[in-house]
């Protein structure tokens, strides 16, 4: 075996402390791995690095391609971005794989037979950062939703779970108002599934999905779903299985990975050696499992779990009459290297035989470019005069010169126009729905005419959205009252 180079970040808040305690079991369990350290987080947002990271950095992770990460802090304010959506997306790790189980009777939970597997989509959804403010009252978010990153994910949902023996893939999305994005998320999880004959698959809808998450998490296997839902979901599962101190979780895409634990930098926690650990050495349990170092893995795994049982806990998962005794960060790292040995004696002990990783590549299917007709236009415009009936008569006015009609308004999606109600409340962002004439329009230069006249017209376009059919299908929602 030789020796795998790895690039670890130390992070900010909580971080350095539980890396060192992560490290020090590695090094204890005789991993056999060679460190290169990069800076990330607060100190590089500080030297004016945006991203929270440098130039050479980036070398460096792409040239290990495997990345043990402590949790870093986000700077507030819209001039920083998060690194962590930064990295995911920049190496392509699509797959966030975040298990979360009980330890039940030795971490207290009402879940004790809880055991799942949150595979969250990594790279899409409102995390593409695409912000804008347009108007005085309103601002907006792009929520991206892609077919490869659908089928990538759903994927490898399937394909860990029939790796890991597990029995069911359950799809959490928002297509009965996200009709679609979410609504292709659901329609690639059913025809990839179908796939999977032996796998049981079922899908909820995402707010009572998350209720039942919350109340029978035992129900649940593998549970798959579009990035943001995943976020908040693997935390509330972590936080009931025990604490969200304890999960771990990969990163992984096609030739890059990276481990971290879920939860945050936990600033308030810094400095004091009272974090746990846990969830980053998990986290490097699965790294190790990645770079085929199974036996070590099955070995920290091991002594980590009997940790556990022997009660050596640290503050969030410390209770009276369950616990032998409190630990802070640094004791409880020596607690698992005492146990580098041991096995656990109630808890199912971890065995990795024969894992591997799985980098799955993504092949594009062969779809044909669909036939796509262009048949109108949404244009968005800021209008502080709440009377709709005077912004439609003159944007009639305008339409004299092109084959368009005004089908309706739309007020934040709610139809005010032709046929409005006086209850529905108003902001100065208008969303109005030009459709061609004769069916479609055979030169989108005519687009480029009514936007000159609109705006010669006085009236203030924000940003345009085209109509398209797709193979005679609509490609675009209609607004809400239609
Ligand atoms: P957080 O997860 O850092 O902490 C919330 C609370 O959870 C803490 O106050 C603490 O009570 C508890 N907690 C978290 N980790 C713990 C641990 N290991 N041991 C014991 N208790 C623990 O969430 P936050 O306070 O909302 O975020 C703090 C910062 O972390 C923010 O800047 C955020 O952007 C960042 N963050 C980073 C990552 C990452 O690097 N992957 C992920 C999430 C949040």
């Amino acid at each position: 075996m030789t020796t795998k180079r790895i690039t670890v970040a130390l992070g900010d808040g909580i971080g350095p402390e539980i890396m060192a305690a992560t490290l020090s079991i590695l090094e204890a369990a005789g991993a056999d791995i060679a460190i290169d350290t990069i800076e990330i987080g607060e100190k590089v947002y500080n030297r004016g690095f945006k991203a929270g990271i440098e130039d050479k950095s980036w070398d460096i992770l792409r040239r290990n391609q495997v990345f043990l990460k402590a949790p870093i802090t986000t700077p507030q304010g819209t001039g920083f971005k998060s690194l962590n959506v930064t990295i995911r997306k920049t190496l392509g790790l699509y797959s966030n794989v975040r298990p979360c189980r009980a330890y039940s009777p030795f971490i207290r939970t009402k879940h004790p037979k809880m055991d799942l597997v949150i595979i969250r989509e990594n790279e899409e959804d409102l995390y593409a950062g695409i912000e804008h403010r347009q108007t005085d009252e309103v601002y907006q978010c792009l929520k991206l939703i892609t077919r490869p990153g659908c089928e990538k994910i759903v994927r490898y949902a399937f394909e860990y779970a029939k790796r890991a023996g597990r029995k069911k893939v359950t799809c959490f999305t928002k297509d009965n108002i996200m009709k679609m994005t979410d609504g292709l998320f659901h329609k690639v999880f059913d025809e990839i599934g179908s796939e999977y004959p032996s796998i049981e698959k079922e899908h909820w809808i995402v707010d009572i999905g998350a209720a039942k998450l919350a109340d029978t998490p035992e129900v649940f296997d593998v549970i798959v779903m579009p990035n943001l839902y995943g976020d908040i979901l693997s935390d509330v599962a972590a936080q009931i299985a025990g604490s969200v101190g304890l999960a771990g979780s990969a990163n992984v895409g096609e030739t890059q990975s990276m481990f971290e634990a879920i939860h945050g930098s936990a600033p308030r926690r810094a400095g004091q050696d009272l974090a746990n650990p846990s969830g980053l050495i998990l986290a490097a349990v699965q790294m190790l499992i990645h770079i085929g170092q199974n036996q070590c893995a099955e070995k920290v795994h091991n002594a980590w779990l009997k940790t556990i049982e022997d009660g050596m806990h640290t503050y969030d998962i410390f209770q009276e009459g369950v616990s032998t005794k409190r630990v802070g960060t640094r004791d409880f790292a020596k607690a698992v290297i005492a146990r580098l040995k041991e096995e656990p004696k109630t808890l199912p002990s971890a065995n990795y035989p024969e894992e591997k990783p799985l980098n799955l590549i993504y092949k594009r299917s062969a779809q044909k470019r669909a036939y796509k007709e262009l048949v109108g236009v949404d244009v968005f415009v800021q209008e502080d005069n709440k009377n709709v009936e005077t912004l439609a008569a003159r944007i009639k006015k305008v339409l004299s010169h092109v084959p368009l009609e005004l089908q309706m308004i739309t007020n934040r999606g709610v139809k005010v126009y032709p046929d409005g109600f006086d209850e529905t409340f108003c902001t100065d962002h208008w969303r109005c729905r030009l459709v061609a004439k004769e069916g479609s329009i055979s030169n989108p230069a005519v687009i480029w005419m009514l936007l000159r006249d609109l705006v010669t017209a006085g009236i203030e376009v924000i940003k345009t959205e085209n109509l398209y059919l797709f193979d005679g299908e609509k490609g675009y929602s209609a607004g809400q009252g239609q």
